[in-house]
């Protein structure tokens, strides 16, 4: 195992990253930008490197800095967390180079998982089922609409660098097809610079529905189960669950197998997302694999009892998995909130300032707190305004549903508008009680929850 690790990220999942190295006696290397001198993770850590000024253009995703800080520190290993450097296969490459071990997947396997096209045509050779639609590289505007009709409208306009629900248009008739294919990409252009589309098949009223997978360089390959993260504003998720309510056992295996071929496909190592969409007939389609850990890991660790980042380290230490397939074990049900200084009466508009009053409900095996942020800190215009992760556990869906409420109901920030009121009435309006997830959740109960 290593005895020092510089993890590559700032707020609750470098926290997180820490937490569990302390468990397992490593020591750890922060990095930080001028913003975040005195966050949480710098003085988690036992030592501290400062990498620049506070955009994350100029520190976080500042490879070389970051490099040199684990040369500087010994550090052997490095954590990218999730988002910032932590799907970009050069630097999975450059630490190589440099004999650092990178804690995720070796660069071709997340090369392979960058374009949704290419990953599309990886997967289909794999056996694992596609949403119906095109991925070729004839990009010409009369090519795209020619696929579009012959699917037969909605379809669904996707940027194949695309994330975070970025250029990504729904077409309803064949007489919207060139203006939203403009507007796609345009604003593909803008956020990944390359304007290559996907069509696909627009599903209406699927559920998302995620596999945690996990692999190792020995030849092992293993599913967590699912999570069930239907519930999204813009395509990004708001509560997530595991296990996802209502799915039969076989429907599970198979999700789960499915996954794990996708991960054998591309050589996986380490932990990986596999996304499907789950239609009303039980139907399921591939969307993308994530190459990272989640922002959602922890609802997994609860229903299984597993650290999913001492899984990551073992892995990047080239042990092999700890447990096997019929090992695991689906126990209880999980939730996140993800608690966001935003106001949701204002189109969900970030809000920063000072938390100038911060009082989580108290921490229990019931209910886990993972915040990278304390009272008196500064929600700050340069990073992700997420407050913290509210993850919450019990025997069924509907106890654990009812933690979540009375947590959401307890938590107490002041000086920052959030979305704590906004989470409450979801998790306590009855289609959601009554697990009528769908990826449109939100629009159609749009008048019980504000
Ligand atoms: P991103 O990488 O930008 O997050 P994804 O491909 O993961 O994009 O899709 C994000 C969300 O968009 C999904 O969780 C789902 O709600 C919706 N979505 C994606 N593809 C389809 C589709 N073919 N039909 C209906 N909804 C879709």
């Amino acid at each position: 195992m290593f005895t020092k690790i510089l993890i590559a990220n700032r707020g609750e999942i470098a926290c997180r990253i820490i937490r569990t190295a302390r468990d397992l006696g490593i020591r750890t290397v922060a990095v930080y930008s001028d913003a975040d001198r005195r966050a949480l993770h710098v003085d988690m850590a036992d030592e501290a490197v400062h990498i620049g000024p506070a955009p994350s253009r100029e520190s976080y995703l500042q490879a070389s800095k970051i490099l040199a800080a684990a040369k500087q520190t010994g550090a052997e290993a490095i954590h990218p967390g999730y988002g910032f450097l932590s799907e970009n296969a050069d630097f999975s490459r450059a630490c190589k180079a440099q004999s650092l071990v990178f804690i995720g997947p070796p660069a071709p396997a997340i090369e392979a998982m960058g374009s949704k096209a290419a990953a599309k045509t990886i997967m289909a050779a794999a056996k694992v089922p596609l949403v119906p639609g095109y991925h070729g590289a004839d990009q010409a505007a009369a090519v795209l609409r020619q696929h579009a009709d012959t699917m037969g409208y909605p379809v669904l306009l996707k940027a194949t660098a695309g994330g975070g629900g970025k250029g990504m248009r729904q077409v309803w008739e064949a007489g919207e097809f060139e203006a939203a294919l403009a507007a796609a990409k345009r604003e593909a252009a803008n956020s990944f610079g390359n304007d290559e589309m996907l069509v696909e098949k627009y599903l209406t009223q699927p559920r998302h529905v995620e596999i945690q997978v996990f692999c190792d360089r020995h030849g092992n390959a293993v599913y967590l189960f699912e999570r069930d993260c239907s519930i999204q504003r813009r395509h990004q998720k708001v509560i997530e669950e595991a296990p996802a309510p209502g799915l039969s056992q076989e429907l599970r295996a198979a999700m789960g197998e499915a996954a794990v071929r996708a991960a054998r496909a591309i050589d996986y190592e380490g932990a990986g997302t596999v996304e499907f969409l789950l239609d009303r007939d039980g139907a399921f389609y591939f969307m993308e694999m994530n190459t990272r850990l989640q922002v959602e890991h922890p609802i997994t660790e609860m229903i299984t009892g597993q650290d999913l980042v001492a899984w990551q380290l073992r892995v990047a230490a080239g042990e092999t998995l700890p447990l096997a397939q019929d090992q695991l074990r689906i126990h209880g049900h999980a939730f996140e909130a993800r608690v966001y200084a935003e106001d949701p009466h204002n189109d969900f508009l970030p809000v920063t300032g000072p938390l100038l009053f911060l009082q989580p409900p108290d921490s229990s095996p019931h209910v886990r707190i993972d915040s990278g942020v304390r009272q008196g800190d500064e929600v700050s215009v340069y990073y992700d305004p997420m407050i913290a992760k509210l993850v919450v556990w019990d025997e069924d869906r509907d106890r654990a549903r009812q933690r979540l409420a009375k947590a959401l109901q307890e938590y107490r920030i002041g000086g920052l508008t959030t979305n704590l009121d906004f989470l409450y009435n979801l998790a306590t309006c009855p289609p959601f009680r009554d697990a009528e997830l769908d990826t449109g959740f939100i629009e159609k109960h749009h008048a019980v929850i504000f």
